[in-house]
């Protein structure tokens, strides 16, 4: 250990003695554990908003999170407790605050978007925690005081090397946490300890690396500052309320897009209602001409009468104008069948694109969040990430989820709360995307599984039978397939779509 030899061989140069205050390094502590939790709390926010309003997310967020951090390294700095006054250059204590807010900007940027591999989280987490610990550097070099210090090389690496894998795990639980599955405060709290005391652990060692020597520096006065006891606690005080203020407009704006949601929910059932009726006629052509045959019987019939009648010498004129008048009535009803069923199948083209199959079973996830939650179904997601993509019609994709993600619902209804599960699973199999939906429920009732994907075929007091009828109809329209798997308690339905060649958009 170089730095112990220069101990023995140069007395004169004796190490400082220093103490920690342990009310400040506890705070700084529960700064990283609040700044980590809003920045959960954040990533699930960007995700939740769109364009503009995702962008001030990103941008607030990473202010908040950027001065959580800059904080934590401060009043774990002024924790630190030498014999001399310690004073601190401003200017780069600003600097380093630039670097927080840009670093927390690029984490949160890269955990919002909308794949992240290990190798990308690696990467990432690289940077992050190479600017973290650049951070805790700066923010030593800003330190002005009668005394110099030597840097550990070995300590150093290891604090970057603790600052690296804190980075790169807490951009997996970012990653993890973005989509704010239900019931996840709790987890989200662990996590938040979890990375807290990783920043601190990152923090003290990289304070352990520093050995401090007594120095006469005449370090100039300037653009410098000396921050008391009282002063840090003031500094904490302000950014924890700042981060509260964070997690708190978390909540609210959370509640609001809850408002949201639901609203998009009523629209989607209104949606489907409109797939059922395009697919119903569709589907059921043979009862749609039974309709039109009815009023072109009724046409021939008059017609033929009120032909016969004119054919006599004395013709009941009265009689063929009613006949006639039936006529035309009938002929304005068979049109106006024609027209409607014209205007339903109209309504909507199918529109393909390249699409990540996770994003729909997302998309559909925060259409029912609501419903889940109301229910207390606990919905797991075990995705594959990342998946090749699929060319479908991304609403009527989550038309076919949502359809057979509410039956799952339904199905838990009569199952005690706890046990209330639903495992989403997507993986590549062969050249197909394979999506699993598979709940805790009851599973299905004897001779049900050979009628299940008939219209019009239902064990329900109040349903329509056309839930599954028309996901198939929906799936097998993109090449796919639908099926029941049994052996199973719950239920198992299992989607299975063409791998597509191509980039994602
Ligand atoms: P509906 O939901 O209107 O009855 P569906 O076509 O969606 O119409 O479903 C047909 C039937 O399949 C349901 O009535 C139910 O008996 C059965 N079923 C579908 N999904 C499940 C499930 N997850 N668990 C148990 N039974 C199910």
């Amino acid at each position: 250990m170089p730095g112990l030899e220069i101990l023995m061989t140069a007395p004169s140069d004796a190490v400082m003695s220093f103490s920690y205050d342990p009310l400040q390094v506890g705070l700084s502590v529960l700064i990283a554990i609040a700044a980590s939790y809003a920045a959960l709390d954040l990533a699930g926010r960007v995700m939740a908003n769109r364009k503009v309003v995702r962008a001030a997310w990103l941008a607030g967020g990473a202010f908040s999170m950027g001065s959580g951090i800059w904080t934590m390294h401060f009043v774990g700095m002024l924790a630190f407790h030498l014999p001399v006054p310690v004073f601190y250059y401003w200017p780069t204590v600003v600097e380093a605050l630039f670097l927080a807010i840009l670093a927390s900007a690029a984490a949160l940027y890269v955990v919002t978007r909308k794949r992240m591999g290990w190798r990308y989280a690696l990467i990432s987490g690289t940077v992050l925690g190479s600017g973290v610990a650049a951070l805790h550097y700066l923010g030593m070099q800003a330190m002005r005081m009668d005394a110099e210090y030597t840097l550990h090389p070995i300590i150093v690496v290891a604090a970057v090397v603790l600052g690296i894998l804190f980075a790169t795990s807490g951009m997996w639980l970012g990653y993890y946490f973005r989509d704010e599955p239900l019931q996840t405060a709790w987890r989200r709290l662990g996590a938040a300890v979890l990375m807290g005391i990783a920043i601190a652990a990152m923090h003290y060692t990289g304070m352990a690396s520093a050995t401090f020597r007594a120095a006469p520096s005449h370090f100039s006065a300037a653009h410098t500052v000396y921050i008391s006891t009282l002063g840090t606690l003031g500094i904490a005080a302000t950014i924890l309320a700042l981060l509260a203020a964070t997690i708190v407009s978390c909540l609210v704006d959370r509640r609001f897009s809850a408002q949201y949601l639901q609203l998009t929910v009523a629209r989607g059932k209104v949606d489907l209602a409109n797939t059922a009726t395009l697919t119903l006629m569709a589907e059921l052509t043979a009862s749609i001409s039974h309709e039109i045959k009815q009023p072109l019987t009724a046409i021939i019939t008059n017609a033929n009468y009120s032909l016969g009648q004119l054919a006599k010498a004395t013709p009941d004129l009265k009689e063929v104008r009613q006949a006639i008048q039936e006529i035309v009535d009938d002929g304005n009803r068979t049109n106006a069948i024609i027209s409607r069923v014209r205007d339903l199948l109209m309504k909507e083209s199918p529109e393909r694109a390249l699409t990540d199959v996770n994003a729909i079973i997302r998309d559909v996830l925060q259409f029912l969040h609501a419903e889940a939650e109301q229910n207390r179904v606990d919905i797991q997601l075990q995705l594959a990430d990342p998946l090749s993509p699929v060319h479908v019609d991304r609403v009527q994709l989550q038309q076919a989820f949502m359809n057979v993600l509410m039956n799952s619902m339904e199905a838990l209804r009569p199952v005690p709360q706890p046990q209330r599960k639903i495992v989403i699973t997507s993986k590549a199999k062969a050249d197909e995307i394979v999506i699993r939906i598979e709940d805790s429920g009851p599973g299905l009732l004897p001779d049900v599984s050979d009628r299940l994907f008939e219209p019009f075929f239902t064990t329900k007091a109040e349903g329509m039978g056309l839930g599954l009828s028309i996901s198939r109809s929906i799936v097998e329209a993109h090449g796919g397939r639908l099926s029941y798997i049994p052996g199973s308690d719950g239920a198992i339905f299992e989607f299975a779509l063409p791998q597509a060649a191509g980039e994602l958009p």
